[in-house]
């Protein structure tokens, strides 16, 4: 939908963008199809924060089966209307954080134009609690896509991109201008796909990014600070640094995806099978 389009239909549904909702709807129809060419085929799609449906027709038409969840009580109102003249969308009228994504049994590929005020919450959930993920395509504010990429030694290098990098493999698609957008916001967005590759049990995940949290959470203080912290006990602490071979005195930043596993796996006190 055009901008002129978007604006007379909301004024038609007596609705307004809502800030707080992260509500910056999608007004370029040509970027719309580049989106959803990238999930085609698919037997279960879910869209978080479908809006006024700028993604939503598009899926159900390359896709059997379409779940959108939107928070917004009036544009789920309405998109519940429009989903009547196809038979695969279902509109949920609810908050994506609370949808208990771990009771799908399908394989799932998810696409969202991310609500940008909640974007590290979502992603975490998809992340943690899918255990039939696919793919996920998402679009988020460009400055926060280099946080999920980022790469051990940068200052962005953190607990997200380590789980980022430990389950799949994470692209950028293409970066969308703001004029795509109503309302324009602030900087330009960028569209990503990562592709799960691991079928790590939800626990084992879970458990896995309270770690590395925990890892990360002085991240002026050396490995070993960090670590006696989880270990309760600094001799420990050194102990298992020694048998992986990392250096005590090392900030948390600088460990690789490998090392941060292999820290990992000593402290459930497991040996990697090769
Ligand atoms: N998909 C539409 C588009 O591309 O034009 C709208 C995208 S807009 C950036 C984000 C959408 O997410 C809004 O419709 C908003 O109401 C919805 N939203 C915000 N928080 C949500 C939540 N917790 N659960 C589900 N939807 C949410």
């Amino acid at each position: 939908m055009k901008l002129k389009d978007t604006k007379q239909l909301l004024n038609d549904l007596n609705l307004a963008p809502n800030k707080n909702l992260g509500q910056n709807f999608l007004i370029n129809e040509e970027i719309a199809e580049n989106i959803t060419s990238l999930v085609k085929n698919q037997d279960y799609v879910i869209e978080i924060g479908p809006g006024l449906g700028a993604l939503t027709k598009k899926l159900a038409q390359n896709n059997k089966k379409v779940l959108a969840i939107e928070i917004d009580r009036g544009f789920a109102e309405y998109l519940k209307k429009e989903a009547e003249k196809v038979n695969n969308i279902t509109i949920l009228h609810s908050d994506f954080l609370k949808y208990p994504l771990n009771k799908i049994k399908e394989n799932i590929n998810i696409v969202s134009n991310l609500p940008y005020n909640i974007t590290t919450p979502i992603i975490e959930k998809v992340l943690l609690e899918s255990n039939k993920l696919d793919k996920f395509v998402f679009m988020t504010q460009k400055d926060f896509i280099d946080r999920l990429l980022s790469k051990p030694g940068s200052k962005e290098y953190g607990p997200i991109s380590v789980l980022i990098s430990s389950l799949g493999n994470l692209e950028i698609f293409k970066v969308i201008n703001k004029e795509n957008f109503y309302p324009q916001p602030k900087i330009s967005s960028c569209v990503s796909v990562f592709v799960c590759k691991k079928t790590v049990s939800q626990n084992d995940r879970k458990t896995f990014y309270e770690f590395v949290k925990l890892l990360f959470k002085e991240r002026r203080k050396t490995i070993l600070n960090n670590l006696s912290a989880i270990t309760k006990d600094k001799k420990e602490a050194e102990r298992k640094l020694n048998m992986v071979k990392i250096l005590p005195s090392r900030r948390p930043e600088t460990l690789n995806i490998d090392e941060i596993q292999l820290l990992f796996d000593i402290m459930l006190n497991k040996t990697r099978k090769k």
